[in-house]
């Protein structure tokens, strides 16, 4: 993703006036994929593209041959910042209704899919958490806050907002869960914060063994919306989804409902209501 995001920099040191990057991605469909990319800011903006791996490699035939010319017709714009919400419910906890342990996914996607795996999925499999706790009578001694970040691939404002907004609270954050990497086959809980989390997790990996996501896996960071969190120090968690298919339709118009098994859904539903019904009920919060 590195090509994508850092290409236009690196062509223009090149000396480049323009720059065509072939398309990230672990299928060939013919699909261009589109995702943030930037210019230097000191630099000139130059007009910068993604070709399909397929064009890619004609380009690259017909290279060989002789000079190619290639013209763009390149649509996208930026418009004016407007105003847009994260969208935040709470279920309140019994004993520590100002301790929180957030559950999320982001609500905005790139425009020419529907945003299903990225990160409709997300979205749902949190709020779902709030459903279960509820249909099943369940009341946790913390608050168990789902959120919808908004604008997380123009670049986090979302989460910046959140956290300006929260700042005095950061410390009644227990836990932070998100949910950013499609929607198929959970293997586990990825956690970053304290090495004890590993330990202090071996109950919920029991639990959630019965759907074989049991695996424990020590990361950096946990998702892109709560690395605020993270670097605050609160203990933070993600599924880990089976990514093998993830980036053949991520930023593509092919990120459409039927790429979701409902199935797979429903398991990372559990691996997310387990874990924030263990954060926000567990006798001592998790280790931070
Ligand atoms: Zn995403």
């Amino acid at each position: 993703m590195v090509y994508r995001g850092a290409g236009p920099i690196a062509a223009v040191a090149a000396g480049a006036v323009a720059v065509l990057v072939r398309s990230v991605g672990g299928a060939d469909f013919r699909l261009p994929h589109t995702g943030m990319t930037e210019c230097a800011p000191d630099e000139p903006k130059i007009p910068a593209a993604a070709v399909t791996a397929e064009d890619a490699d004609l380009l690259k035939d017909l290279t060989s041959q002789g000079p190619v010319k290639l013209h763009f017709t390149l649509t996208p714009q930026t418009l004016p910042d407007a105003s847009s919400y994260n969208v935040i419910a709470d279920w309140k906890g019994t004993e520590h209704p100002e301790q929180v342990v957030v559950v999320s996914g982001h609500l905005d996607s790139w425009d020419l899919g529907t945003g299903a795996i990225d990160d409709g999925a997300g979205v749902v499999v949190s709020m779902q958490t709030l459903h279960l706790l509820k249909e099943l009578g369940i009341h946790p001694r913390r608050t168990v806050r789902f959120v919808a970040w908004m604008s997380e691939e123009e670049g986090s404002e979302g989460a910046a907002a959140y956290m300006a907004d929260h700042n005095s609270a950061i410390a009644n954050h227990i836990g932070a869960i998100e949910s950013d990497l499609g929607a198929d086959h959970p293997a586990g809980i990825y956690y970053a914060g304290k090495g004890e989390l590993g330990q202090w997790l071996r109950p919920v990996a029991q639990v959630l063994d019965a759907i074989g996501a049991e695996t424990l896996v020590s990361a950096p960071e946990a998702g892109e919306d709560i690395a605020g969190l993270t670097a605050k120090g609160v203990p933070s968690f993600a599924p880990v989804q089976d990514s093998r298919f993830y980036f053949n339709y991520h930023h593509t118009a092919a990120d459409t409902f039927d790429k979701i098994d409902p199935k797979h859904l429903n398991e990372n539903a559990a691996v997310m209501a387990v874990l924030a019904y263990a954060l926000a009920d567990s006798p001592e919060p998790a280790p931070r």
